[in-house]
């Protein structure tokens, strides 16, 4: 199932180039007082959600995919979790080009690690990416991004994909520079997530999935899932194993080679195999 967010919080269902409306299943998730909890909500009570989404389908209204403002598919992710350099032609192309690393940066992935993007800098397809730092070079990076769907510690490659809610389009815009990744990928927008979550029964297997990266119809990044150094359930083997994952944790999972430079006006689409595709313009922040 596809499951979206869309024009003011409402949930929908998305088949062919339609929507429905599905927001009656969100009625029955718990009423949140202070303090939040640590997960996303919708996400923690998905499969009840989607028990009900499949009530609420028989008489849901509908609209064109196309008249529908697409929201972030996760509301509150507790952490956005980033794999740096996770496929070796990417790790050639930035070894290679002095603009896009600095000394303190560079290694592989098992050495240097995951990183964590502030979950302020979410944004769904439909909203846009608003560039600041336009005297820098800002890039697009185009990842597949994993939703997770129940606690995980310590959790097993062979079990990983147990913990799997479903999965998106992940965009991890960049500035480059000398500063942390934290940092210059955390701006409002930079973490672009969409245009829906495919759950995790339509996709089996994460690691054969095409995916692609137009600009302005220029096909500029495409990989296939299958050339991750480290993939899915490794992981989330890794990341549970310093910290706890929680229901709506987002794992986007690291750019192939092909990674540029982006300006305002630009028109991003974005493809995955089994999940679809989503355009996403790019503006200047205001200031
Ligand atoms: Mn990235």
């Amino acid at each position: 199932m596809k499951i979206c967010r869309f024009d003011n919080n409402r949930l929908g269902v998305v088949e062919g180039d339609l929507v429905y409306d599905v927001s009656a299943a969100l009625d029955f998730l718990p009423r949140c007082g202070y303090p939040l909890p640590q997960y996303d909500l919708l996400i923690a009570n998905l499969p009840k959600v989607l028990e009900l989404v499949d009530a609420a389908r028989a008489t849901a209204s509908s609209k064109p995919l196309s008249q529908v403002s697409l929201l972030s598919p996760v509301a509150n992710p507790g952490k956005i979790i980033a794999a740096p350099v996770n496929y070796q032609k990417h790790l050639k192309e930035v070894l290679g080009d002095p603009n896009l690393h600095h000394d303190n940066q560079i290694s592989n992935i098992q050495r240097a690690g995951l990183f964590l993007k502030a979950s302020s800098s979410l944004a769904g397809a439909s909203e846009g990416v608003r560039l600041r730092k336009l005297e820098r070079r800002n890039d697009h990076e185009v990842e597949l991004a994993v939703v997770i769907g129940k606690q995980a510690k310590n959790v097993t490659r062979a079990h990983a994909l147990d913990y799997v809610a479903g999965y998106c389009i992940g965009l991890d815009i960049t500035i480059r520079g000398p500063e942390e990744r934290s940092l210059r990928k955390s701006p409002d927008s930079y973490t672009v997530l969409g245009p829906w979550l495919v759950t995790s029964d339509e996709i089996r297997n994460p690691s054969s999935l095409g995916f692609s990266l137009r600009v302005n119809d220029e096909i500029r990044q495409q990989s296939n899932t299958s050339d991750l150094i480290l993939g899915v359930p490794e992981l989330i083997e890794f990341a549970s194993s310093f910290y706890t994952l929680h229901p709506g944790d987002v794992i986007i999972t690291g750019t192939p080679e092909g990674v540029g430079p982006l300006q305002p006006g630009d028109v991003m689409d974005a493809d995955i195999e089994k999940i679809g595709s989503m355009r996403v313009n790019v503006h200047a922040a205001e200031s």
